[in-house]
């Protein structure tokens, strides 16, 4: 028989009996003491801290003018929302930095995060911004959808899964997770469905709200890594939302009603500036105020968890005209590039442009209908070109264009 050696630990020596605590290995006589194992996670976490903080230090911090003049690259209009992105991101770096080195003290300022609302209609450029901005930035992105969200228990998915998705575009590297962005988009879509607590349970509407605002408020959050309800033994990682920055964005259809009433019985409040007579009716959304948002059907908890809120203006002819061809990867860029890879230079003329901007107004295609649009004009063209190899020119007239369009085709472009 094996004769028992007297447990002792592997770092200090001391016996079993020495010491408060004995954690025994698989190996006889060998184990290790409380202290022991106390000091060496002290280590482990000293230098996680450690290596978070040089992390840290390299990200390279991009300034409001520097992100700004990146967007304007891509994204026609919108000043107002690019600013304001631009200093919300600035500033989530800056506090990034501060409390990477930070050791809180008493009565220190406390740096806010900046989370933001877009408000905007559909197709004027609230996915583009953040994905732009995402391309811009060293640190995880992620976009998630809130339609898809339900409370917990119900059919849907759990709102934890949002961070599923940051955590495997940071390569499940948790600290730089918990560094990252997160764009929800169709925030308005969970809004609640009516004015009054309802009878029946509103499991993807408030309940939803109230489960966000858990990931909101910078807490520890058990995370499915593979996402979803289908994994069950799956083991959850823990992710502090603390400093992630959350941007939710939302078209709020109905919402110019909701600001208008408000402007409209609240005269004492208007300032000169912004009178009746000089309010801009068909841009109403550039007037919101969080009070509408919670108006829309938001819970007040949520809006205050989301300091900034700023707007997308609708697209106008002129800027429709300049989607088409001014941002750096334009659809009319695309198409020249592709038949200059068949060495073909090709033009399009500016009646014919402004013939596209007509028909996505009269259809009301918006932005994303102007790649349908041009599609239908373009394709019978890509189809036989490359075999005219002789022409080295293709010039697209309006005429042409107006041949080439199936109007019945722009109706499906608007279902899409
Ligand atoms: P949404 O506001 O619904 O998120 P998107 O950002 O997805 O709209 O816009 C749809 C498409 O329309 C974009 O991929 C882009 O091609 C075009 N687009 C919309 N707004 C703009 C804009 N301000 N500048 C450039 N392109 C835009």
């Amino acid at each position: 028989m094996k004769e028992k050696i007297k447990e002792h630990c592997i770092y200090c020596g001391k016996t079993e009996d020495e010491v408060d605590f004995f954690i025994p290995s698989a190996v006889n006589g060998l184990g290790i003491c409380d202290k022991c194992s106390k000091a060496i996670n002290d280590l482990i976490g000293q230098k996680d801290i450690e290596e978070n903080q040089k992390q840290v230090d390299a990200l390279e911090i991009k300034t409001p003018k520097e992100i700004h003049t990146y967007l304007n690259q891509y994204v026609i209009g919108q000043e107002r929302a690019k600013k304001v992105l631009s200093v919300a991101v600035y500033n989530h770096y800056k506090r990034l930095k501060y409390y990477a080195k930070h050791i809180e003290k008493k009565n220190d300022v406390i740096l806010d995060k900046s989370n933001i609302i877009i408000a905007g209609e559909t197709g004027t450029g609230k996915t583009l911004l953040a994905k732009t901005i995402a391309n811009l930035l060293n640190v995880p992105f992620c976009i998630c959808d809130a339609t898809v969200l339900t409370e917990a228990g119900y059919v849907g998915e759990d709102v934890e899964t949002i961070l599923t998705r940051l955590l495997q575009n940071a390569d499940y590297n948790v600290d730089k997770a918990q560094r990252g962005i997160v764009f929800i988009d169709e925030i308005d879509k969970i809004a609640r469905k009516s004015d009054n607590p309802s009878i029946t349970r509103d499991v993807s509407g408030e309940g939803v709200q109230q489960a966000l605002l858990k990931l909101l408020e910078g807490t520890i959050v058990n995370v499915p890594p593979q996402g979803g309800r289908k994994h069950p033994e799956q083991k959850y990682i823990q992710v502090d939302t603390k400093n992630i920055l959350f941007i939710a964005a939302g078209a709020f259809d109905g919402m110019d009603r909701i600001i208008s009433a408000r402007l409209n019985s609240n005269a004492i409040g208007f300032t000169e500036s912004l009178n009746r007579d000089n309010i801009d009716k068909k841009d109403m959304l550039k007037y919101i105020q969080p009070q509408d948002l919670k108006k829309f059907g938001l819970i007040p908890e949520l809006i205050g968890r989301f300091p900034v809120l700023t707007y997308l203006d609708n697209l106008d002819r002129k800027a429709l005209k300049m989607i088409l061809t001014e941002p750096k990867n334009a659809i009319t860029k695309q198409y020249k590039k592709l038949f200059d890879l068949d060495n073909k230079k090709l033009i399009f003329d500016d009646d014919c442009l402004d013939y596209i901007v007509d028909l996505a107004i009269e259809y009301s295609v918006g932005a994303r209908g102007l790649r349908g649009i041009l599609e239908q004009i373009m394709i019978d063209l890509m189809y036989s070109i490359p075999e005219e190899k002789d022409m080295k020119e293709v010039r697209i007239t309006k005429e042409y264009a107006k041949k080439a369009i199936d109007i019945k085709g722009l109706a499906a472009i608007k279902e899409n």
